[in-house]
């Protein structure tokens, strides 16, 4: 049985779990800190928050964003639905603008298409996903938010270690803090597996203190932020905030997977490459990835007219492929506020022909084979595609 996505335990992974369970701390104890620390080093961002996943990181960071009840953000229909959905939890509305079918990800001229069309102040945020591990053009994104005076918070889930190169040849890493926020998910299908988990990368001091405060309930014992001081027991709830916090169990396993990041993601690129070696003359699409991108392949996507036999055939073979996403606005939630098929071409027509095929770092060379096989068998006897 090969699934689409899986993640690793190493030896190292066990032994960094272990030392905390025998530690005094289970949650809020010194693993999360490092486990931040690191991440922001990784990212190159100047700050990270971990919380309990990253559902929880989208909702804290539109909140830390200002994002209330009747605000609009804009967003894509071709992400997991969570994307969309942190608007709903604080009350607030959502857009979507259809992907670039180039990239898949949020195109951009429908974006400024939209914040032109309507007066100042209808759109509050724009929330780009770096689709599959394809890093957004933040740069480009930064620039129409801050022309408009919205909002940029960059879902980063599927790219942890991927970049675009800016106008000035720089390497800008996902969630290094060109958008005003950055999330990730620590759920075992994504590069860096906790179970469960969540990361909030930022540049600003002010959206980082939001942070701290909304992930334990509001509360501080900050002598800057409180009204009053009682004693040293004495707290204060300042605002209404949650229970998000990540336990020190899986910031350990996170922190010990975050060591071999670089390697797991030059391994996903190698088995990338080796796809699209083996499927040169196949009826077969994939994304072009410019030379000056790092591409963070959480997903291998391919598009192909024959999507649904070939879902089955390999079901069939034991490879357990995936259609990602159905596109959001299609959801019975999404439709019961209107939306509706034809809204989006791009993104439709994207998802009838999509299909991720195995992609994860413990991949091996002989399960890729396998893979390989089974698609090359179902597409035998097919006219190659022409060139
Ligand atoms: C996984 C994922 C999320 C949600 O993360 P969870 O940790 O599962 O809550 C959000 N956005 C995208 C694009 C994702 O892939």
């Amino acid at each position: 049985m090969i699934p689409y996505g899986k993640q690793q335990i190493t030896e190292q992974d066990i032994a960094a779990v272990v030392s905390t369970l025998q530690s005094d701390y289970l949650t809020q104890g010194p693993a999360v800190a490092e486990f931040e620390q690191n991440f922001a080093r990784y990212v190159g961002s100047r700050y990270a928050v971990a919380v309990s996943n990253g559902t929880a990181a989208l909702h804290l960071a539109v909140m830390a964003l200002g994002l209330e009840a009747g605000g609009r953000i804009i967003t894509t229909p071709i992400t997991f639905a969570a994307s969309a959905n942190c608007a709903r939890y604080v009350g607030g509305e959502l857009a979507f603008a259809d992907i670039n079918p180039d990239t898949l990800t949020l195109d951009l001229r429908r974006v400024r298409f939209l914040l032109e069309s309507f007066p100042k102040g209808t759109y509050k945020g724009i929330v780009p996903v770096d689709f599959a591990g394809y890093p957004v053009d933040m740069e480009a994104f930064r620039a129409l938010a801050d022309e408009f005076g919205v909002f940029l918070l960059e879902d980063a889930c599927h790219a942890p270690g991927g970049y675009f190169t800016d106008s000035k040849e720089q390497k800008q890493t996902c969630g290094n803090g060109l958008a005003d926020a950055a999330i990730f998910s620590f759920h075992p299908v994504k590069h860096i597996a906790c179970g469960e988990g969540g990361m909030i990368t930022t540049n600003r001091s002010d959206v980082y203190e939001k942070l701290l405060l909304l992930r334990t309930h509001g509360i501080t014992k900050n002598p800057a932020q409180m009204q009053r001081n009682e004693g040293g027991w004495y707290q204060e709830m300042i605002t209404l905030g949650y229970n998000y916090r990540m336990p020190d169990i899986l910031a350990a396993l996170g922190n010990a997977q975050l060591q071999r990041a670089d390697e797991n993601l030059a391994r996903r690129q190698i088995i990338a490459q080796r796809y699209i070696a083996a499927f040169k003359d196949l009826p077969i699409e994939y994304t072009h990835v410019p030379e000056d991108i790092q591409h963070a392949y959480h997903l291998f996507v391919i598009q192909t007219d024959q999507r649904k036999a070939l879902y089955d055939y390999l079901h069939q073979q034991q490879i357990y492929v995936q259609v990602h996403y159905v596109p959001c606005h299609l959801h019975p939630y999404y439709r019961q506020q209107g939306w509706r098929e034809g809204d989006y071409r791009h993104a439709e027509y994207y998802y009838s022909r999509c299909l991720s095929l195995p992609m994860y770092h413990a991949l091996t060379d002989s399960e890729q084979d396998y893979v390989i096989e089974k698609v090359r068998v179902f597409f035998s006897g097919q006219t190659p595609k022409s060139s």
